[in-house]
């Protein structure tokens, strides 16, 4: 076992604080990274508060991992000591289920290990994340971060990014369709981007008119104020594909009635408790399609990296120290962050241990 460091919750209501803990020795397709930035994702605090109702404590959370390898295993082949690479959502899956042999092991028939809350293959033991100094991970489960794009803002790819490009490809964003995007944070920032390059006409719609100026800078082509109802009702029947970030519970309906006949409306985001159940004749009169997506498998995550390299795009980040995550939560719950907070893992301090 080898010795690592990092801040957990020890339960639903303590604030995250220093915590000492084992990694396995890297196995022989293991990789061990030293990480070097952490993106502060809100299923992290969906996770740490225990929102979701099944948080394994102590809790790690962390799954926007960029760190170099610090050692390999013997088998390893695909990555050397130095190497810059990535880690996300997950580390693990069953690797033979008709998912993961299609490369989506996101929906693995047998259950996939995520990067924080477990449970590992084979053992179900926790699995811990990267507010922390180190992770050892599966080759096969370990990204390319592509030359030159600057490591801090390509962590927020991992999952922000990964989570916004898996549906817009799985539902055919093409050039000249009118997306819409629910929700300027991590995510939302991360889809407009991606759609733009995709060729989109991307429209925001947004709680928070202060967003506005950077909405546009991020590529939006319009914003809506979604507190605004004949602004909303004004967008009826156009949109191809709507993608909806919102981290807590809203009228679905207003967003359904803007598709087109046969549009999509994609949840990505995760609310604690239910959206009221959306009106049946909004879906039915035309053929509208309300849809969930979870994050990217490993070969599509690879492909948005490279992807988000050829067009220029990282997160836009405000860097942080290990020691005001806690700040962090409060301020991402009041929809203050622009437009991802990153953790730079130098602060961490091992005295504290
Ligand atoms: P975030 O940075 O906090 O952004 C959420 C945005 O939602 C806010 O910036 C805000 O944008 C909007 N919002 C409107 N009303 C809100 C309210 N009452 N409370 C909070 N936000 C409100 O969060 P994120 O990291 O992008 O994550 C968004 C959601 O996606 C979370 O629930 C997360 O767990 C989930 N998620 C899902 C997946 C998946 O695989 N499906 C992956 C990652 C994350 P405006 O100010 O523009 O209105
Ligand atoms: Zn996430
Ligand atoms: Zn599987």
């Amino acid at each position: 076992m080898a010795k690592a460091f990092g801040f957990a919750a020890t339960d639903a209501s303590a604030p995250l604080a220093p915590f000492s803990f084992d990694r396995r020795e890297p196995r022989d397709k293991d990789v061990e990274l030293d990480i070097l930035f952490c993106g502060v994702c809100h299923s992290d605090l969906h996770t740490a508060r225990g929102e979701w109702g099944n948080t394994l404590y102590p809790s790690v959370p962390g799954h926007e991992i960029v760190g170099r390898v610090s050692r390999v295993g013997a088998g390893v082949t695909k990555y050397r000591v130095g190497d810059l690479c990535g880690v996300g959502c997950l580390v693990d899956s069953c690797r033979h289920c008709v998912s993961c042999n299609e490369g989506l092991q996101q929906y693995c028939e047998n259950g996939w290990t995520g990067t924080y809350n477990g449970p590992e293959q084979g053992t179900g033991a926790n699995t811990y994340g990267g507010y922390s100094d180190k992770i050892v991970v599966d080759e096969a489960y370990v990204l390319r971060i592509p030359d030159g794009m600057d490591p801090a803002a390509a962590a927020p790819l991992l999952c922000a990014g990964i989570t916004t490009f898996s549906p817009m490809r799985r539902w055919r964003v093409t050039a000249g369709q009118r997306v819409g995007v629910v929700g300027l944070g991590g995510l939302g920032h991360m889809a407009i981007q991606i759609a733009n390059a995709m060729g989109a006409h991307v429209t925001l719609f947004t709680t928070s008119p202060g967003k506005l100026e950077d909405a546009k800078k991020l590529g939006a082509k319009d914003v809506v104020i979604s507190k605004d109802p004949a602004a909303m009702a004004a967008e009826a029947n156009t949109f191809d594909f709507i993608l909806d970030t919102v981290a807590a519970p809203h009228d679905l309906d207003p967003y359904l009635n803007m598709l087109k006949r046969d549009g999509v409306m994609c949840l990505v985001g995760a609310p604690a408790t239910p959206h009221p159940s959306p009106g049946v004749f909004n879906l039915i009169m035309k053929r509208r399609q309300l849809v969930g997506s979870l994050i990217g498998g490993i070969p599509e995550t690879q492909e948005m990296l490279d992807f988000c390299a050829k067009h220029g795009i990282v997160s836009h980040i405000e860097m942080i120290a290990m020691a005001d995550i806690n700040e962090a939560y409060e301020r991402m719950l009041k929809s203050d962050v622009k437009y991802r907070f990153v953790i730079d893992m130098a602060t961490l301090d091992k005295t504290a241990a």
